[in-house]
C-alpha cells in the first residue's frame, strides 16, 4: 500500500491496526530499528531513510555509504505526521 493513498489526511489507516503498522515499518530507521514515526526524518542522498538520533551519531550512510548530507526526507515527515494523527484516533477510539 503505497503512502500516498493517504491523501485523505489519514482516515484510510484510523480502525485498521495492521495497515497502521505495515506503514509505520516504512518509517523504520535501518540503524537503531526504531521507527522514525516523528519529524524531523533524514534520508542520505541515495533516500535511505535515518532518525533524527541516527543522522546526529552517522556520518556515512550505512546502506550504500554516501556521505549524509542533513537533507530531511518531507515526505516520510508528511507520512509520519499522518499517521500520528492516525494513531491518535485509533487510542481515543479504544479509551471510549
Ligand atoms: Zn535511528
Ligand atoms: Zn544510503
Amino acid at each position: 500500500m503505497a503512502p500516498y493513498l493517504l491523501q485523505d489526511g489519514g482516515v484510510g489507516v484510523v480502525g485498521d491496526p495492521q495497515q497502521l503498522d505495515h506503514l509505520l515499518q516504512m518509517l523504520e530507521c535501518p540503524i537503531c530499528m526504531d521507527v522514525a514515526d516523528r519529524p524531523p526524518i533524514y534520508q542520505c542522498p541515495e533516500g535511505h531513510l535515518l532518525c533524527e538520533e541516527c543522522n546526529s551519531r552517522v556520518v556515512d550512510c550505512p546502506q550504500c555509504g554516501h556521505a549524509l548530507m542533513n537533507s530531511r526526507n518531507r515526505t516520510a515527515e508528511e507520512l509520519a505526521a499522518r499517521l500520528q494523527v492516525g494513531k491518535i484516533k485509533m487510542c481515543k477510539k479504544v479509551e471510549t
